[in-house]
């Protein structure tokens, strides 16, 4: 831990979300807390002080708040999704357990790390953004004015560690549509080592219209498709790489991402597009 500030407050209520000058948001602390804090970081804001209520679901869907924690987030909703593929009302949340699990944390690390800190950091492996793309959730922003926005998950991360977040907006919660829980889901992930850090993560849902496939980890942002068929995947992983979209690190090529992600989106499209 390299922590050099001045004050930690602790947010109990929403006017002490409204930062002051020097002060950051603190989710679990996993991140911030294992990384040199940047010079102009003077304060942190601890978001977990609200008691907002980790997790619900009603006629309207599923909500979770931004400091609901993974553990908490696979002991709710992942329980609720029961077995990958496994029937039910919940089905569309049995791949919660396998994008918790394509982060490389410990269960120390998951008890305090929160869905909203991997949400607002952006980083390409943060799999909360491929599995509530999946899931057609929206992201709800609380924003200093005092107002609120809405933005939908995949669009919310738009490079590698770059959100769509302002200074002093706060992840409130994701809020996943009734009509997806209950359709099917289905979860591929690749990394150079098994335990490694997830390199390509193909996520996917069987909507009322084709699957719909969302890509994260190989590339910086994001992105999703409505897959008619095979060959509709094979273009788009030929756009992708035509855009010069694959993201590259120690953890894996843009030639190894591309390979992979066309083998996985392949796959997800074959799990789909079979009966339900
Ligand atoms: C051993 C280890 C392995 C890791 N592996 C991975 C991995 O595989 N993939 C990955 O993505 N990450 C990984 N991380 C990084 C990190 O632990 C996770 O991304 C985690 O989910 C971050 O959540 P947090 O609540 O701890 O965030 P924090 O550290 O509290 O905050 C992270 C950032 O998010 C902001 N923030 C937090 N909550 C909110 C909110 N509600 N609204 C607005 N801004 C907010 C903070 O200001 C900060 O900028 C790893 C960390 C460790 C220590």
């Amino acid at each position: 831990m390299d922590l050099d500030i001045d004050t930690v407050r602790v947010a109990r209520s929403r006017a002490d979300c409204a930062l002051r000058p020097g002060e950051t948001f603190l989710g679990g602390g996993t991140f911030l807390y294992s990384e040199p804090v940047p010079a102009e970081v003077t304060g942190l804001v601890d978001l977990t002080g609200m008691g907002w209520e980790p997790w619900s679901v009603d006629g309207s869907g599923l909500r979770v708040a931004g400091t609901c924690t993974l553990e908490e987030l696979l002991a709710g909703p992942g329980a609720l999704g029961g077995a990958p593929g496994a029937p039910g009302p919940y089905r569309g949340l049995g791949i919660v357990g396998e994008c918790v699990s394509a982060l490389t944390l410990s269960a120390k690390v998951a008890r305090t790390a929160t869905v909203g800190g991997n949400l607002a950091l952006g980083l390409p492996a943060g799999s909360m953004a491929g599995l509530f793309a999946a899931l057609s959730a929206r992201a709800v922003v609380w924003t200093p004015d005092g107002g609120s926005r809405e933005v939908a998950v995949s669009d919310l991360v738009t490079g590698a560690g770059v959100v769509d977040l302002a200074p002093g907006e706060v992840l409130r919660e994701v809020r996943v549509p009734a009509a997806a829980l209950g359709q099917r889901t289905a979860f591929r992930r690749a990394s150079l080592t098994a335990t490694g850090r997830t390199a390509a993560m193909v996520t996917g849902r069987a909507g009322d219209r084709s699957p719909r496939i969302t890509v994260t980890a190989a590339v910086g942002a994001p992105l999703s498709l409505y897959a008619r068929d095979h060959d509709m995947v094979d273009r788009w992983v030929d756009w992708i790489g035509s855009e010069g979209a694959w993201y590259e690190d120690t953890h894996g090529s843009r030639d190894w991402r591309a390979a992979m992600t066309r083998r996985l989106a392949h796959e997800v499209l074959d799990e789909l597009g079979g009966a339900a």
